[in-house]
């Protein structure tokens, strides 16, 4: 890693500068813990890192306004997962967050970088779908708010320019009537990229009776994905183990996985099935006291 810059700008008008400075040839650092292991197996190679742990506008969890909630890109996972705004008003993402790699890596990985890397994997992401979050951008030319559906282009590629940057997300706030669910398979329990993953958002309206049903995937296409054949499948219906099995056998029609080396197509077409039929399961017997 010798010869290459490293500038540690104070402010984002530094950081924008230094993007506009550098072009292509430098990267953000957040917590480096996907992109160290892209510079250590040579898998890239930048001319300047730009550092932007010192930015303090991309830091802070808060309330946007009485409706939203605003995560600054550099906050941690662990941050999240404790931050008791996200767990009253978003408990999806807090429960995302504590379930991404281990102690090490939630103390130093952002949801900023969890975002830009892009990954179909990336554990914040399904959660952040559900939620209907919006990602909030900055660039030369100034703001712009983009869905974080709209976000992703494909694996490892997003709408972000080469001079703008992940300034935070924007999150709707869940009120109490709804319930949620973040599920992840691996290879092992913790340190473990998702071979598989699934939120899920709903309003209770009693036992097993949910509208506003909301379901991503993770890692079962080239990006995270909306399951919209299970969310109509479930919205208005009355559900108990038997049905919840029938609707979580529907996820095969919305998955289109790959098979790469953490997991066969088929094998992720069934987990992505057996996740959310377990996560429903768990969701009817919270749903008794709605
Ligand atoms: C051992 C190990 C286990 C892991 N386990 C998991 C897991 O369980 N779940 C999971 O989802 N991920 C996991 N990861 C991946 C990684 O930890 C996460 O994606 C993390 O959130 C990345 O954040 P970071 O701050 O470290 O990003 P960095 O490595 O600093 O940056 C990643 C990329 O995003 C860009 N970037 C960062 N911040 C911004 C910004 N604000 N604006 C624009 N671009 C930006 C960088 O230029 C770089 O291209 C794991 C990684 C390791 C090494």
């Amino acid at each position: 890693m010798t010869g290459i810059n490293v500038a540690i700008p104070k402010s984002i008008d530094e950081t924008l500068e230094l993007l506009e400075k550098w072009g292509p040839d430098a990267a953000i650092i957040a917590g480096g813990t996907d992109l160290v292991v892209e510079l250590k197996d040579k898998l890239k190679s930048w001319k300047a890192l730009i550092d932007i742990g010192c930015v303090p506008e991309v830091r802070g969890i808060r309330e946007a306004d009485s409706n939203h909630v605003w995560i600054g890109a550099m906050s941690t996972h662990a941050e999240i997962a404790s931050s008791t705004l996200v767990r009253d008003t978003a408990p999806v993402l807090a429960n995302a967050c504590a379930q991404v790699g281990s102690p090490q890596i939630r103390n130093r990985g952002t949801i900023g970088g969890n975002i830009s890397t892009a990954s179909p994997a990336g554990d914040t992401i399904p959660a952040l779908f559900v939620l209907e979050a919006s990602v909030e951008i900055i660039g030369p030319k100034g703001t712009r708010i983009v869905p974080i559906e709209s976000f992703f282009q494909g694996p490892k590629k997003s709408v972000l320019a080469p001079c703008e940057m992940v300034l935070g997300v924007r999150i709707p706030k869940l009120d109490k009537e709804y319930i949620s669910f973040f599920r992840k398979l691996g290879q092992r329990k913790s340190l473990a990229i998702s071979i598989v993953s699934v939120a899920f958002v709903a309003k209770c309206q009693g036992p097993g009776l949910f509208t506003d049903v909301r379901v991503a995937f993770g890692a079962v296409a080239p990006t995270v994905i909306r399951a919209r054949t299970v969310e109509n499948a479930i919205c208005g219906k009355q559900l108990d183990p038997k049905t919840a099995e029938y609707v979580s056998k529907l996820a095969f029609r919305d998955c289109v996985p790959i098979t790469d080396v953490r997991g066969s197509k088929g094998y992720r077409e069934q987990m992505a099935c057996n996740l959310l039929y377990e996560g429903l399961l768990s969701l009817l017997s919270c749903s008794e006291a709605c």
